[in-house]
């Protein structure tokens, strides 16, 4: 499952970027994930993100 925190999130838009079936920015420029299943894209995004706020578990 992938998770974004709210709270770390910048709004970069690095993770929708890379992977739009997995994160889209929402109303509050925050990254808000549509589908939770774990891909390699997204763990691609979660390495790239510049403020680690993309986790799996
Ligand atoms: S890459 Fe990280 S900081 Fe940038 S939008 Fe995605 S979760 Fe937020």
């Amino acid at each position: 499952m992938v998770k974004v925190d709210q709270n770390k999130c910048i709004g970069c838009g690095l993770c929708a970027g890379l992977c739009p079936e997995t994160f889209q920015i929402n109303a509050d420029n925050k990254s808000e994930v549509v589908n939770p299943q774990d891909t390699d894209c997204s763990k691609n995004a979660e390495q790239n993100c510049p403020v680690q706020a993309i986790s799996h578990k």
